[in-house]
Parts: structure tokens; sequence; C-alpha cells
């Protein structure tokens, strides 16, 4: 058996989609990271299914949403049965669509091929990840974290400047760290889940039975495979349900659906999923983080699991890149200031959501059940961070419906000598900040747009003005940025890394003040 010692600047434990997004962001950025993941090889069981509006931008941002978009299908109607009657068909209104300002609806692809593309991704940015690589030991030593990995071929340690523990539910480095995960167990609350083959229904829509007697049976076609996921809940006074089973599927098949024309021909994975709902006490001790399932789990009521874990990776990405960079090491503490209460707030959201299902579902209600699964919330868009340190508050008097701490929202103009469109998520996508100045007619002046805090910055000039030209310019012509972005008189607007609003102020020609920046913890040392 071999011992040896390697170094990395980041070590992410886990190949789940939250270490794959860390990972792809962290490679794009320069920062040398590992990842390492105990499993042979990748997981095939389908789990998550939806990528919400939020995770896409991430994945616009990373490169991956055409990929995403081309496999994946928006739009996906739920037909209902009662018994072997439809009732109804139709796409859940609730669910979101696309439109100004939010250029993604909802994607239904399963985990599994995100998680390929994110793979890809990786590859191509000169990443890999470690498969059979088992983390058994972290450990803070100094200014570096020592790490032992089992492999096949032995033991390793790895000295990282920095670990992110985004090695699942049960996280082995949540332990080692000492921080605790905190919830509740719903006993109650338990499916058969498996992905199957099956012969004789339609895969435009997903089909889904709903009944006091029952309980929910939803048959989900997962596009881009030709396997769909069922799913079906367990009777809460069963206190011992059986293992599940191509058999048992056949059998719920039958009893809750009776359509005899429709057979289950079998199965590449087969489980009973009990709903936890927890949440980590820290999300940093020291060097090491915890991000994604490891720091957070709920019930899958609302499709949240994978997109706040994704979230949660894209939000520490760039700050462990500044400050590897040089930036003030505090800027890390802003991580679990910013994200643990979104996932507090997505417990209580999505196990409010299985309540309600639930109750529906025991009145025989199955379009409200259905609708009580998505809203604003879960769409992941209006998560906001106005209470962050890195948030600069507008003054009381200003209105603006746009606000530092929101996420920046996209919007469409047009490049000077062309007829070209330009999005504004063209101009954030990548790993600077964005200072965005609007005007009508007159540029901001120099002063507006220097960049003290000496950050990757990218300067952008929005204007009404259609005789504007420049490299950096783009025409508002039928002022919707403007609209988008409430902006009334000529502004800036300050843009983190991670498009969400780190500040914004009008521009005062007459006294031009440089941005009131209050990212002070971006500043470099
Ligand atoms: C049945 C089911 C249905 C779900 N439905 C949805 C849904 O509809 N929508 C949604 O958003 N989410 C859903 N989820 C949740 C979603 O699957 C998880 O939130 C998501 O997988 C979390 O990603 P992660 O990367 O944080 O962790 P994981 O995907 O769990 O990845 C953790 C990785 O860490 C590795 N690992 C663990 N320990 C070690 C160690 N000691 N050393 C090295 N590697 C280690 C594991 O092998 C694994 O690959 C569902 C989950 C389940 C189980």
């Amino acid at each position: 058996m071999k011992d040896y010692t390697t170094s990395a600047d980041v070590l992410i434990v886990g190949a789940g989609p939250t270490g794959l997004t860390l990972a792809c962001d962290l490679a794009r950025r320069g920062v040398d990271c590992r990842v390492v993941d105990q499993a042979e090889g990748p997981s095939t069981a389908s789990r998550a299914k939806t990528i919400q509006p939020r995770a896409l931008e991430v994945a616009d941002d990373l490169g991956v949403i055409d990929r995403v978009l081309q496999l994946g299908a928006v739009h996906v109607p739920t037909r209902h049965y009662d018994h072997d009657r439809v009732t109804s068909e139709a796409v859940e209104a609730a669910i979101g669509t696309a439109g100004p300002g939010v250029p993604y609806a909802p994607v239904w692809l399963s985990q599994p091929m995100f998680e390929q593309i994110l793979r890809d991704r990786l590859t191509e940015l000169g990443g890999r990840v470690a498969w059979g690589s088992t983390v058994a030991t972290v450990q803070e030593d100094g200014d570096a974290v020592e790490v032992s990995v089992r492999t096949a071929t032995g033991e390793q340690r790895i000295r990282a400047r920095y670990v992110v523990g985004c090695d699942g539910g049960r996280s082995l480095v949540r332990r080692q760290i000492g921080a605790t995960l905190e919830g509740v167990s719903y006993g109650d609350h338990r499916w058969w889940l498996g992905d199957v083959r099956i012969q004789g229904l339609d895969r435009h829509c997903q089909h889904l039975w709903m009944s006091p007697e029952h309980g929910i049976l939803s048959l989900f076609p997962l596009p881009s495979t030709d396997l769909w996921q069922f799913q079906a809940s367990i009777p809460a006074d069963d206190p011992n349900p059986v293992q599940p089973s191509l058999d048992l599927f056949r059998r719920i098949l039958a009893d809750r659906a009776g359509l005899t024309a429709v057979t289950i021909a079998d199965a590449d994975w087969l489980s009973l999923y009990k709903i936890n709902v927890c949440l980590v006490d820290r999300y940093r001790i020291g060097r090491v983080f915890l991000a994604g399932d490891a720091a957070h789990i709920h019930s899958p009521a609302g499709g949240q699991g994978m997109n706040t874990g994704i979230q949660d990776a894209y939000n520490l990405g760039w700050k462990l890149a500044a400050v590897l960079g040089g930036a003030d090491p505090a800027l890390l503490d802003t991580y679990e200031l910013e994200r643990r209460p979104v996932a507090r707030a997505v417990l209580d959201d999505s196990t409010a959501r299985l309540h309600a299902v639930m109750r529906a579902t025991g009145e025989g209600d199955g379009s409200s059940a259905q609708r009580g699964l998505t809203g604003d919330f879960t769409t992941g868009l209006t998560i906001a961070y106005p209470d962050s340190p890195l948030t600069s508050p507008l003054p009381d008097s200003d209105n603006a419906r746009v606000r530092p701490g929101d996420r920046a929202p996209d919007a469409e103009g047009v490049q000077p000598g062309s007829s070209r469109t330009v999005r504004v998520f063209d101009l954030l996508r990548g790993p600077h900040w964005t200072l965005v100045t609007f005007d009508h007619g007159h540029p901001a002046p120099q002063s507006t747009i220097d960049n003290p805090l000496a950050v990757p910055l990218r300067t952008v000039r929005i204007t009404t003005d259609i005789t504007a030209t420049g490299p950096d310019v783009v025409l508002d012509t039928d002022g919707q940025i403007h609209r988008i972005y409430d902006i009334g008189e000529d502004s800036a607007v300050l843009i983190r890394p991670d498009s969400y609003i780190a500040t914004r102020f009008p521009i005062r020609r007459d006294d031009p003040a440089t941005p009131r920046t209050t990212a002070r913890t971006a500043q470099t040392s």
C-alpha cells in the first residue's frame, strides 16, 4: 500500500451536482482544485429531475445552458387520472414561463444527465473527477487542511488550503469538523421510487394518480432517455413497507392505475425514500465548508434539493477564488451569512408544500395538490441577499423595484452599428464583476467607472442614445433594459460575479463620486 501526499488549493469532496458546479466555477477561474468521490463512477439513479430557472441561469454562466436545453424538456403537461379514466391534461400554470427579465422556464432533465453535462464541461476546463476515492479524515492544520483519502491503490494524503464538503446527506466532512445537522425525519412520508421502462404509455406527458384511498402514483418520462421515473407514496399507516421490487411496482400500477395495456418492462433503479428535513448549524468551520445536501436536506416537494446545492456552489466559488487571489478572507464569512437563511427558507417552504400536497391528495383534489408543488419561490429567482455585508442598501427615499441584494435580471438591447441583440446576461457571463452605467445621452464620467476595488471588473454603458458607439456600449432602443432595471435618472449598477446586485447609485455629474460599493471584503489586501 502506497501512502503519498499531494496538494491543491481547493479539495472538493463529492462529485454530485453541488461539487461539479463548484469544480466548473473554480476551474474556469483558474483555481487549482481537485474533486474526489467515493463512488466507482457516476450514479445513474434519476433522483432530481427539475432544473429551476435560477439554476438554469447558473448553467448559462458556466457555459452549459445549450446542452441542458437540448437534452431537457420544457412545459411537460400533466395528465390526471381517476383510476383508468383521464380527468384532465394541462401544463401547470404555476410552473413559470420565460419572458422579459427571465430567460428560462423550468427544464425537466434527470440529475445524472445534468451531472454528465457538468462533467463534460469540467473536462473541457481541464478538470476531472477522481472516482473510487473515499475521504476518511479531515483535519485542519495551520494554514491548510490535511485530508486522508482511501483508494484502491492505497491511502493518499491531500493538503488543501480549503476543503468543501459536497458529500451529500450523510456527509463525512460534516462529522469530521463537528458541525451538527439538526432536524426531523418525517417517518410517515415515504416513497417507493425508481427508474423503469414502461410499454404502452404516451411519453409526451407526466401521468398522475392522486386518491384518498391509494395516495399518489406518478409516472414521469425522463427526457432524452427511454426511462420513466416511478414515484408511489407509501401509505402512512404501513409500519414496515416492503422493499421495492419490480413485482411491487407492477402491482402498484395495476391497483392504482388499472391501465391494462400498460406494463412495466424492467427497472434500472428501485428505492425506498424517507423524507428528512434538516439543516446544519455551521456552513463553515475554519478552512472547511459544507454545501448542498451536506448542509441541508429537505422534502422533494418543490424540487429544491439539487437546485439549492447548485446555488450554494455558485455563491462560494467566486469568493474562494477571490480569497485565493489575495482578497480579505473575511469575504468567506459571507457564504454562511447569505446561504444558510436561504436553506432555512427552502426547508420551511418545501415542508409546507409537502403537507399541502398530502392534504389535497387526502381530499382527492389532485389538481390543487399538483399546483401546490410550485410557485415563485421554487424558481429560485426571488432569492436575495439584502442584509448581506456585500450589499449596500438604497437610501430610504429610493423605491427602485430592482434593489441591491436582488438577482440581476436579464433584458435585451442592441449592439451599436448592427441589429444584433445583446442580452444583459451576455454582459454578465464570466468570472468578473460588472459595472453597468445607464444613461439617456451623456456617458458617465470616468470617476464613476474607476475600479478602486481592483477586482476583475467589466464596465458596460447602456444608453437610450441611439447614436452612441463603442465596444462596451449597448443601445437600449426600446428602453427594455431601463424598464426592467427600473432606472429613472442616470445610474450605475454594480453586479457581483454571481449576478447579484451589490449596489446601485445615481450618477452625479457635478460631484463625481467613485462607486459607492460596499463590497469591502472583495478588496485585495
Ligand atoms: C429520491 C430523491 C428524489 C429527489 N428529487 C429531487 C427533485 O425533484 N428536485 C431536486 O432539486 N432535488 C431532488 N432530490 C435531491 C437531490 O437529489 C439532492 O439534493 C442532490 O443530489 C444533492 O446534491 P449534492 O451534490 O449536494 O449531493 P449528492 O448528490 O448526494 O452527492 C454527494 C457525493 O458525495 C460522494 N461522497 C459521499 N461521501 C464521500 C466521502 N467520504 N468521500 C468521497 N466522496 C463521498 C457521494 O458518492 C456522492 O457522489 C431528490 C433526492 C432523492 C434521493
